[in-house]
């Protein structure tokens, strides 16, 4: 039996919690003896300890997939049946919402308005979104000749192993739990070390919502060593990751040993464009959300604003004070706007850049330093300023590297063509943003733009009927809408002679 937690969040919510593997629908202990423990971000203090999955346990947790995906009650089961055990799993999780969104707000260091409003919205209606798909997806009926026609079946892909982030845990587990189970497939999902927790409630709704067991399994555990257990384990037949660039490298090397098919979102260092046309308090407003909200956390951020040199000292100034007016405090507090960084390496990774910036001979235009909290128990909380830079070239570090963090560079541009050229001239290519009220303008630099996604007068726009994904080395392949089934299922051409000519 695993170890059960009784657990307080901050704002009173209370729960029991046992802290082991969910495996064929029951938490087990890590036979590793290893542990996580999960720290408060705004206090420095921890949370809970959970067990953490040796390369042992991954094995258990696949090979519980494996049987779950030709079990009858699995691969027998009708589609819609399917996606009505989705829906309910939607149902719980928005049952149990206030609760969810304060171990996320807890664990990541989110504020719990943003992790209530935001994530759990995202989180349970990608699920439902999914859930109706279950029995939508068909193949089709071609034609040949006289005698002869094909048809095709779309088929699941088999045991997927999921590796998730921590920057939005439960929104990002439903983005991969989503459509791998509308099509069909069995699913070992590893959560991020740095947020361990939500994740075992949602494994509790999955067992309530009445999945049969191993059909999701749900592992906490490193990188490392659970991660990189699940990637080159022989029996999964697809890998699908969100992370870091340097991760998402490491992972498509370990997936060639059994050619699997992958799926990767990855890093971001996304541009953001002003033309002098654009509305200014749109420009301004959306700027700051794309870069500044989720503490910058965001592999989508838009952390490279270029601005038409003509309107660049209005927006300097109306920009900087939306940064300057930000509330930065703790998870707890209705005006957080800013809450802390993930983890102790993530904030002080961002102090490093502020070094970087400076040595590079960038222009601090606010911010660039640790923030001092006004709570007396927040004071060894990861806090960071949000900071600007402008004066940047585009060969500086702060302006090519993905910093993760509140921090943007701020850089003029002269010409349409040029903004383009440079915007582009990055390994990066996963969100863009335009600002103009240049209808054709809008659409002609929107299809120049080498990303995955483009944001015309807006930045993160996210739904999950809409594809997100990634070109060049941001990603492989588009998780949500119709497209994220693709990601999820495979075509089977079935050829028929219906003659006794040919
Ligand atoms: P970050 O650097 O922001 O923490 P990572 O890309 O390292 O991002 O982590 C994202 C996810 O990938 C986490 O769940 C983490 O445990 C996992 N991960 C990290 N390293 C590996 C690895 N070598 N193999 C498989 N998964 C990994």
């Amino acid at each position: 039996m695993a170890q059960t937690l009784d657990i307080v969040t901050p704002n009173g919510h209370r729960y029991t919690q046992p802290t082991g593997l969910f495996i064929n629908n029951e938490f087990v202990p890590a036979t590793s003896g290893k542990t996580i423990t999960s720290i408060d971000p705004a206090t420095d203090k921890p949370i809970a300890t959970v067990d953490a999955a040796s390369a042992d346990d991954v094995d258990r947790a696949v090979k519980a997939a494996k049987a779950a995906l030709v079990h009858p009650s699995w691969k027998l089961l009708p589609a819609t049946e399917r996606g009505q055990l989705m829906a309910r799993l939607a149902d719980l999780m928005w049952e149990n919402r206030e609760l969810l969104a304060s171990i996320d707000a807890w664990d990541n260091g989110k504020p719990y308005h943003v992790a209530l409003d935001e994530d759990l919205v995202e989180a349970t209606t990608t699920i439902r979104y999914y859930s109706g798909w279950a029995d939508k997806t068909f193949g089709q009926t071609i034609s040949t000749t006289p005698q002869k026609f094909a048809y095709t079946l779309r088929q699941p892909i088999g045991v997927v192993g999921q590796i998730i982030p921590w920057n939005y845990p439960l929104a990002m587990a439903a983005w991969k739990l989503g459509p791998a189970l509308a099509c069909g497939n069995t699913v070992v999902l590893k959560a991020a070390e740095q947020t361990p927790l939500s994740i075992l409630v949602l494994a509790t709704l999955v067992a309530k919502a009445g999945f049969p067991p191993g059909v999701i399994n749900i592992v906490n555990g490193y990188g490392r060593e659970a991660g990189a257990a699940l990637t080159s384990h022989p029996l999964v037949d697809k890998v699908a990751f969100t992370g870091s660039t340097a991760t998402g490298r490491e992972i498509m090397k370990m997936a060639a040993g059994s050619l699997k098919n992958i799926t990767l979102e990855t890093g971001g260092k996304s541009p953001l464009l002003v033309f002098p046309d654009a509305d200014m308090d749109q420009a301004v407003k959306w700027s700051h959300f794309g870069i500044m909200s989720n503490q910058g956390q965001i592999c989508t951020a838009t952390s490279r604003i270029f601005v038409h040199r003509e309107i660049l000292p209005t927006f300097l100034a109306e920009f900087k004070k939306a940064v300057e007016g930000v509330s930065i405090g703790d998870q707890w507090d209705a005006n957080t706007f800013q809450g802390p960084q993930v983890t102790r390496a993530q904030y002080e990774r961002i102090l490093s850049y502020f070094e970087i910036a400076k040595n590079e001979g960038a222009t601090l235009v606010t911010g660039g330093a640790a923030h001092v909290p006004s709570k007396e128990e927040n004071k060894n909380g990861y806090f960071v300023q949000p900071t600007v830079y402008t004066d940047v070239t585009d060969s500086m570090r702060i302006v090519r590297e993905e910093v993760f963090g509140p921090v943007v560079v701020i850089l003029p541009f002269d010409t349409e063509e040029e903004a383009i050229e440079r915007a582009n001239n990055t390994s990066y290519g996963l969100g863009a943003a335009v600002f103009t009220t240049d209808l054709e303008r809008a659409h002609r630099v929107a299809a120049e733009i080498e990303t995955g996604m483009v944001w015309i007068n807006s930045s993160q726009d996210c739904d999950p009927r809409i594809p997100f994904g990634g070109v060049k080395q941001s990603g492989i392949g588009r998780e949500l809408g119709e497209a994220g089934l693709e990601a999820y299922s495979q075509v089977k051409a079935i050829h028929v002679n219906m003659g006794n000519k040919l």
